[in-house]
């Protein structure tokens, strides 16, 4: 048995792991996931058809620590660059960054270093008697929680109220491939129309790959059709390809993606991550705004909170 005080991170995004590699050393540090694999709204899936990113599909990086971190994970430094269809206008970025084998690899090493428990959905805690009640019936004790689901999901698990201005809309993503001969001239198109926000193709992140794409709807159009069936989605999805892609072309589906709690708002208050209570804490993106990098920077922001004040 480990004499270092017990902390356990719930969730394997980008917030949890950043989290738990600042505290890892100081700490015995368990991180319990839900799914079956590490990354969360960083999630990529490979299909017959090719690569898909469900999530985010690139970031951004302004610090110099979220950058370091990116190149240590062999991710790939580009201008990017997209059209947005509503100005006519192309919009470039700077430092963004993407992984060759999907987002979610650029977590993926940490599977050795870190002590993650997959397939483990919190559902309670008791914070009296430093409970985390898991969906198979399982009970694990804490000294420290940390919780990095997005903010309403670390509501539902804590009694708790937890005061804070963030706020989530979803998304529908759909993957799809695209056969015959399409003619488009960018490979990120954005406010296609009032429907759909933006079209990406995969030659962003590995061009030796077969190219794929992935649509997603706005926040209101998402919500408005989540429960809709997987062919009405599709339907919609054509109409705002087309809207883009000249030519003769097939459009095959790969997936949809039902995101409840997809993007955040930035926000207004000053704290990088969140105090519940002495020994309950909450990280992740919407602490700050919606980008990878935020969800890094308030994992990290907490790790050196709790190793500078030590238990
Ligand atoms: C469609 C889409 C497009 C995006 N595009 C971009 C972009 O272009 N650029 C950008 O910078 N950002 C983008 N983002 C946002 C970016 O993905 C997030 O900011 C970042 O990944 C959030 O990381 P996180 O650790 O805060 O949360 P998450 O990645 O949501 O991590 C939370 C983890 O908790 C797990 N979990 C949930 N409930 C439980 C439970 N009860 N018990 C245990 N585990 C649980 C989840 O499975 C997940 O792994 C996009 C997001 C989406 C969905």
């Amino acid at each position: 048995m480990s004499s270092k005080p017990k902390i356990i991170i719930l969730g394997a995004g980008m917030s949890g792991i950043a989290c738990a590699l600042s505290l890892y050393k100081d700490f015995d540090v368990q991180i319990y996931e839900k799914s079956r694999g590490i990354g969360g709204r960083l999630c990529a899936k490979r299909l017959p058809q090719g690569l898909f990113h469900f999530g985010a599909q690139f970031c951004t990086a302004h610090t110099m620590a979220f950058q370091n971190f990116l190149r240590d994970s062999d991710a790939i430094n580009f201008l990017g660059s997209s059209f947005d269809v509503n100005t006519g206008s192309i919009i470039e970025t700077k430092d963004c960054f993407v992984a060759r084998d999907g987002m979610h690899s650029l977590l993926k090493k940490y599977n050795e270093v870190l002590n993650i428990h997959y397939n483990h959905k919190a559902i309670d805690i008791d914070e009296k008697r430093k409970l985390i009640s898991f969906d198979s019936g399982q009970k694990v004790s804490y000294d420290i929680i940390i919780s990095s689901l997005p903010l309403p999901q670390t509501r539902e698990i804590f009694q708790t109220e937890i005061n804070h201005d963030a706020t989530f809309s979803p998304c529908l993503a759909v993957g799809m491939s695209i056969d015959g001969n399409p003619y488009y001239e960018h490979n990120a198109y954005k406010n296609i129309n009032k429907d759909a926000a933006w079209l990406g193709s995969s030659s962003f992140y590995n061009s030796k790959n077969k190219e794929t794409w992935v649509l997603q709807f706005s926040p209101k159009t998402s919500l408005a059709m989540m429960n809709d069936s997987d062919s009405r989605i599709q339907v919609s999805a054509e109409i705002s390809v087309r809207n883009i892609f000249n030519g003769n072309y097939e459009i095959t589906y790969s997936g949809i993606f039902r995101w409840k709690y997809a993007l955040c708002n930035r926000s207004n208050l000053k704290s990088k991550f969140t105090s519940i209570t002495d020994d309950s804490f909450a990280i992740g993106d919407w602490n700050i705004s919606p980008r990878v990098e935020s969800a890094y920077i308030s994992g990290v922001a907490l790790g050196e909170y709790l190793t500078g004040t030590k238990l």
